[in-house]
C-alpha cells in the first residue's frame, strides 16, 4: 500500500506499482512544462517557461540546461524520425529541432495573423502534426511575450510537415492545452483549461472520433477535479494519465476515474519513459517527479 498512491476502482491496483516511490529528481524551477523522453540518449528534456530554458535530466541524476534561451518553449514531443518538435511561446511557433541541432520553424501564422502561443504537440502516424494554441504566452510577460492575440480564436491545428498546409481542426475551444491520441488513433483528446483564468471555465478533457484528418462527434470525455488538464499521456491499453491540481489521475477509455497519484505540487504534465517505458515522469510547478508504473506509454517515442 502507498498513501501516494489512491486506488478509486479496483483495477487501479494492476495499472500500478502499489509499492512505488515517488521521487523527485529536480527541483528549483518556476513552471516545469513539457516533458519529453528521448529514447535513444535516454534522456528527459522539459521545459522551465518563466526561467526561458530546457533542462535535461540524465539518469545518473544529473541535469543541465539543453537550451537557454529557449524562446520560451512550453509542450514537446518527437517526430516519427525521433527529431524534437517543440512549441515556443515567446516565438510564437512550432519548431522542429534537425538532427544537426539547426532549428527549423514549421508554422508561426495562420490565416494572415501570427499564432497566439503554441502549447503541445503531437504527432501521428502519417507525421502530421497537430498542436494547441491558446494564449498563456501572450497574456502577461511572465511565460513569453505580453500581445494582442492576431487570430480569430483559440484553435487546434493539424499541420502537414511536408506540404506545410496548416488546417483548424477544433475552434470551439476556450483554451485548449494537451492533446494526446488513443493507441489506434481513431480517438483525439484535447483537454481545455480556461478554469486557469476563470473560476467558471472549463476544466475538461474532450474526446473526437478522427476521420480522414478531420474531427467528429465531440463529447466531454472527464471532468477534472481539482485543477486543470494541462497535459496528458495515454498507455497501450487507452488509459489516459492526466495531470490535475492535486497529481496524475487515471481514467479508463470509457472516462471512469480509476485512481490519482498524489503528488506534492501541482501537476503540469507528464509522460511515459524509461528503456521500459513504464516510469512516469511528471512535471509539477517547480519540480520533477518520476514514478513507476504497471503500465506502458501508447505514444511515440
Ligand atoms: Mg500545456
Amino acid at each position: 500500500m502507498s498513501e501516494t498512491i489512491e486506488y478509486i476502482d479496483p483495477r487501479f491496483y494492476e495499472l500500478t506499482q502499489p509499492n512505488a516511490r515517488l521521487e523527485r529528481l529536480h527541483t528549483g524551477s518556476l513552471w516545469c512544462e513539457g516533458p519529453v523522453y528521448i529514447a535513444d540518449a535516454d534522456i528527459v528534456l522539459w521545459s522551465d517557461i518563466p526561467n526561458d530554458r530546457i533542462l535535461r535530466w540524465t539518469p545518473t541524476g544529473d541535469v543541465g540546461v539543453f537550451r537557454q534561451p529557449s524562446r520560451h518553449a512550453n509542450g514537446h514531443t518527437r517526430d516519427r524520425q525521433g527529431r524534437l518538435i517543440s512549441c515556443e511561446h515567446g516565438a510564437r511557433q512550432v519548431t522542429r529541432t534537425e538532427t544537426d541541432g539547426r532549428v527549423t520553424v514549421l508554422a508561426d501564422r495562420y490565416d494572415g495573423g501570427r499564432l497566439n502561443s503554441p502549447n503541445d504537440v503531437i504527432v501521428a502516424s502519417d507525421d502530421s502534426i497537430w498542436f494547441t494554441d491558446p494564449p498563456y504566452g501572450i497574456l502577461s510577460d511572465y511565460e513569453g511575450h505580453k500581445a494582442e492575440s492576431e487570430q480569430a480564436g483559440c484553435f487546434v491545428f493539424r499541420l502537414d510537415p511536408a506540404t506545410g498546409d496548416l488546417r483548424v481542426v477544433a475552434e470551439d475551444f476556450v483554451r485548449p492545452n494537451g492533446l494526446a491520441f488513443s493507441p489506434d488513433e481513431r480517438v483525439l483528446y484535447v483537454s481545455d483549461t480556461a478554469r486557469s483564468h476563470d473560476p467558471e471555465g472549463h476544466h475538461h478533457i474532450r474526446a473526437f472520433d478522427v476521420r480522414d484528418g478531420r474531427l467528429e462527434n465531440p463529447r466531454v470525455f472527464a471532468v477534472i477535479e481539482p485543477g486543470v488538464s494541462d497535459g496528458f499521456r495515454i498507455d497501450t491499453d487507452g488509459n489516459i494519465w492526466t495531470s490535475a491540481g492535486d497529481g496524475v489521475h487515471c481514467y479508463d477509455p470509457a472516462g471512469t476515474l480509476l485512481g490519482r497519484i498524489h503528488i506534492p505540487e501541482p501537476v503540469s504534465n507528464l509522460t511515459f519513459g524509461g528503456p521500459r517505458r513504464n516510469r512516469l515522469f511528471i512535471t509539477a510547478s517547480s519540480s520533477l517527479y518520476a514514478i513507476y508504473v504497471a503500465q506502458t506509454g501508447a505514444q511515440w517515442p
